[in-house]
């Protein structure tokens, strides 16, 4: 589904990302994940192309996304959340979740086609109130979105990734900062999701929730990719001890 090859990054002489190759099949649950300051972000951000790349391919169901750009890519079908999400104080929990409805399938074409407004609207009004009530924010629903706390803005993040029927979702640390109780409801509404077919690369810190979610990781170090294993291989795997431990 989703092929990087040779990707490279460098924000002037730090060489966040180099030479790195993976590619991601449908149905698949990948948990990315390494060191503080590994390059995890930088990578979903050069993906969803929210940061440009220096060199290297994206391929996206064969075709080349990797200079698209953010918008572009949403349409083709990638979402993602955001690590430290900002959300707008000028528009409601509700609104930011409905207008993210139209990010991906055309706000242009929606507007044009007069008649076609009102049943869009409606049908983004019952899957954002549908999402809302699963990811626990009816009750904050008519709230400013910049009036969330850390954790409810991340609940949010997803439901706006989610609000397009993306077939891949990038989620960078879902449940960090998450109460416990909700961390589990996450984790169910994102098996859930896969079991519907759609394909995840997660971020995550948690090796608890790495092996109870995902059916693959990859493991950054200092830009590289140093394993690409099973979850329950990830304790045996040298390279995997050295970037956590510092030995490498
Ligand atoms: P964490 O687990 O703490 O979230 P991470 O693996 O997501 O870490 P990144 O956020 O990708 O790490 O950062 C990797 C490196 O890239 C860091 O050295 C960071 O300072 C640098 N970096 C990231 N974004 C930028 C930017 N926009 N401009 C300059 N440097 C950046
Ligand atoms: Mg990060």
């Amino acid at each position: 589904l989703l092929e990087v090859a040779s990707l490279a990054k460098a924000f002037g002489g730090n060489r966040v990302l180099q030479d790195v190759n993976f590619s991601i099949g449908a149905g698949e649950i990948v948990g990315l994940l390494g060191p503080n300051g590994s390059g995890k972000s930088t990578l979903l951000n050069t993906i969803t192309g929210f940061e440009a790349i220096d060199n290297g391919a994206v391929r996206y169901r064969g075709q080349e996304i990797g200079r698209l750009g953010a918008h572009r890519i949403v349409e083709r079908g990638i979402a993602r959340t955001f690590q430290l999400p900002s959300m707008p104080s000028m528009m409601s929990v509700m609104e930011v979740a409905m207008a993210a409805a139209t990010t991906r399938h055309g706000l242009w074409e929606t507007l044009c086609n007069g008649a076609g407004v009102r049943g869009a609207e409606a049908a983004a009004r019952d899957k954002a109130t549908r999402l809302l009530h699963e990811l626990l924010l009816t009750h904050v629903r008519d709230l400013p979105a910049s009036a969330l706390s850390g954790g409810q803005k991340k609940l949010l993040g997803i439901v706006c990734a989610l609000m397009g029927d993306p077939q891949m979702v990038m989620l960078d640390e879902p449940t960090a900062g998450v109460h416990p109780n909700l961390r589990n409801d996450i984790v169910q509404a994102l098996k859930r999701l896969n079991r519907q077919g759609m394909t995840l690369v997660i971020v995550e810190h948690d090796m608890h929730f790495i092996r109870e979610v995902c059916t693959r990781c990859i493991v950054l170090d200092r830009g590289h990719i140093v394993a690409s294993c099973h979850p329950d291989e990830l304790s045996s795997n040298e390279r995997v001890l050295q970037a956590y431990l510092g030995g490498g």
